[in-house]
């Protein structure tokens, strides 16, 4: 990771920023996606839960209410007149009475609505059957007399104990086929995946699951004549499941006899329902084995549900099979499916906009730093015109703006190295020279003095001549004596100096000079200055070829100011040398330190006064600054400091400076 960083660092900043800012993005969306994703996933979840919870609600109800139906058709064909006077008779083969009591139950079973499928039947104190009749679709078949029914517990419980039940019961084949519904009942098994290996009861495919009420009937002395039965048959009969679907808008209903679908509006892929096929042994295990409900996904025939099994008990507490209530998870799925799809979708969309944003704001963070980086490469290769633009107050501008600062500051650090590189060896040249043409040049001086002396005056031409070679000979020696000046710059002698007096003794000793006739000589001497550690010899100088340059550059005449005062800053003096000559040209500025540069006519400069100065000045660590306009005049600005570093091998206040 540390080494992916460091590498990813190492690219060109504007890729570091777009792939920093994109990874930034895409692992905020990603994560946030699989968060709203798994959000509504749990929501959707739960209020697939809450629907199934829901319709096995309705479910419950409505079996309930076709229950209390049953139970109630039950209590009143026990109670009826009709039934308690004929029932013995009827028990004894007496058709009048028998036809009395079936006036009684056809009227109750033709009443029910459209297409009920029901029996209502009696049998006698010892439970066998006396008269009942069916009713399949609108057909009404009839029952006489056989089949023991005591041998249905429920039954037997009633007779005994002369108190009605209704409960889910399963009627084995032998009774079922009295009441003509052994026929409908039977349901061949059908071979399903995932269902157990064997049936939950081994009578599963014969009998049937019946909804089932049995009420006593008791004489008014409270002899027990008989009992009435009412029931429903499950099998192959679709009307609960069917209403309960349609009214209550449940997606699946399936009612089962053990681990048997009985009645059910699930369906095949031919459309057909798949009564006859086994529930899974996950559900089979839970609802009819551990008599608990079963809620969650579950494979029902042949795909996954969101499902609910509840049991369904005998009267003796019995589970004897479940009603079911499910909604396929494909609707589900294909609604959170498509959630998924809009959510990424929107996600993708996201993380490409980021990605376009994230370009243009790379390249303006980048760009004023690559441009510096050019502008770097530009400087080294010795370029000091270069630049770069300052984009507002931000960190990225003062940057630049120092940079700016700092390629300045370089250049006028290179150009005062370049100059001092130049005086040092120009120096050392004429240090050389100098010594060596100063003896011969004594000695022509002192020759032709002598010759001068000796000449007659009549010999005017050879006096003349000899004039020449003096004056001629003097100028070398200035010239030489200039050099040796210069050469000698590297060495300064301190002592407490006061330029006031300096400056005082300078104007005094030049105002007799032929060279400042018609130059008014004025002095602004600020009388608090402090003394200042420097060499007066070489200040002198200074102040004598700055007076000299002045009175040159005002051939007809002028003004001339010598003034001092404290600063720029604490600790330093300033000097200045003022003249109201022709000036300096602008292109004429940058040359004039450097030596032997001249605008005088040969013969007259030597172009080694400024640079001379400047020597002096940089070795007392100062500074020197002209300010000048063309046919105006000029101003020479010196800087000194008050104290000069001493170093500790310099003796007797000499410093070496170099
Ligand atoms: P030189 O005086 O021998 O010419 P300097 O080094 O003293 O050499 O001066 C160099 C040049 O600077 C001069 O030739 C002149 O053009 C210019 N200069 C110096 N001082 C002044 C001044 N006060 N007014 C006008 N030009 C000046
Ligand atoms: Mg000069």
């Amino acid at each position: 990771m540390t080494k992916l960083l460091a590498r990813l660092v190492s690219w060109r900043l504007q890729y570091v920023l777009v792939i920093g800012f994109v990874i930034t993005t895409a692992v905020t969306i990603v994560v946030g996606t699989l968060m709203t994703y798994r959000v509504i996933n749990n929501y959707l979840e739960s209020a697939a839960d809450a629907r199934v919870g829901r319709d096995m609600d309705l479910a419950n109800a409505f079996f309930n209410t076709k229950m209390h139906d049953i139970s109630a058709m039950a209590g009143r064909l026990a109670t009826g007149r009709l039934v308690r006077h004929n029932l013995a008779d009827a028990s004894e083969g007496n058709d009048r009475a028998s036809q009395a009591i079936l006036d009684e139950i056809e009227t109750e079973i033709t009443n029910l609505p459209h297409g009920t499928q029901r029996f209502a039947m009696i049998t006698d104190s010892l439970g066998q059957g006396v008269i009942g009749q069916t009713r399949l679709d609108e057909h009404l078949r009839l029952a006489q007399r056989g089949t023991d029914w005591s041998t249905l517990p429920i039954v037997a419980d009633v007779l005994s104990t002369r108190r009605a039940q209704d409960a889910t019961e399963v009627v084995p084949a032998p009774m079922l086929s009295w009441l003509g519904l052994a026929e409908q009942a039977r349901i061949p098994l059908i071979e399903t995946e995932k269902a157990a290996p064997e049936p939950f009861d081994p009578r599963e495919g014969t009998a049937g699951l019946v909804l089932m009420a049995v009420a006593p009937v008791l004489s008014e002395d409270g002899q027990l004549l008989g009992s009435v039965i009412v029931g429903h048959l499950f099998n192959d009969d679709f009307i609960l499941v069917d209403r309960i679907k349609e009214v209550a808008g449940v997606d699946t209903v399936t009612i089962f006899f053990g681990d048997l679908r009985v009645s059910t509006n699930v369906l095949n892929e031919q459309g057909e329902r798949v009564i006859g096929t086994r529930v899974s042994q996950e559900v089979f295990d839970t609802t009819l084995v551990g008599e608990e409900p079963f809620a969650g996904p579950a494979y029902v025939f042949n795909q996954w549900y969101n499902t609910r099994y509840d049991p369904l008990f005998d009267h003796l507490g019995q589970v004897v099979g479940m009603l079911y209530v499910g909604a396929k998870q494909a609707a589900f799925q294909q609604l959170l499916d498509s959630f998924r799809n809009q959510v990424f979708l929107v996600a993708a969309a996201t993380a490409l906009l980021a990605i376009l944003l994230a370009i243009p704001l790379a390249w303006s963070i980048a760009r004023p730093l690559t441009e510096m980086a050019e502008a770097t490469k530009k400087v080294a290769e010795g370029d000091w015109s270069v630049r770069v633009p300052v984009f507002g107050r931000g960190e990225i501008g003062v940057l630049a703006e120092s940079f700016n600062t700092m390629v300045e500051t370089l250049e006028e650090t290179h150009d005062q190295l370049v100059q001092k590189e130049k005086l040092a060896s120009v120096g050392q040249l004429a240090a050389g020279v100098a010594h060596e043409i100063n003896n011969p040049l004594g000695s022509i001086l002192l020759y032709a003095d002598i010759l001068r002396k000796e000449t007659p005056d009549e010999a005017q031409q050879q006096q003349e001549d000899l004039d020449m070679i003096i004056r001629e000979t003097t100028r070398c020696k200035t010239i030489v004596n200039d050099l040796l000046n210069f050469s000698r710059q590297n060495e300064v002698l301190v002592r407490e100096t006061d330029l006031n007096t300096l400056l005082e003794e300078l104007a005094e000793e030049i105002s007799k000079r032929d060279l400042f006739e018609g130059v008014e000589i004025i002095q602004d001497l600020n009388p608090d200055l402090p003394t200042i550690q420097a060499d007066p010899l070489q200040l002198r100088q200074v102040f004598l070829n700055l007076v000299n340059n002045a009175a040159e550059a005002m051939p007809t005449g002028g003004r001339l100011t010598l003034g001092t005062r404290k600063g720029p800053e604490p600790g330093m003096v300033t000097a200045y040398v003022k003249d109201t000559g022709v000036g300096i040209g602008a292109e004429h500025m940058k040359k004039i330190f450097t030596p032997f540069f001249t605008t005088k006519p040969i013969g007259k400069g030597t172009g080694l006064g400024l640079a001379i100065i400047y020597g002096i000045v940089k070795m007392h660590r100062g500074q020197i600054s002209v300010d000048s306009e063309v046919g105006k005049g000029t101003t020479f600005i010196i800087s000194l400091r008050q104290t000069l570093p001493s170093r500790a091998d310099g003796a007797n206040g000499t410093v070496f400076l170099r």
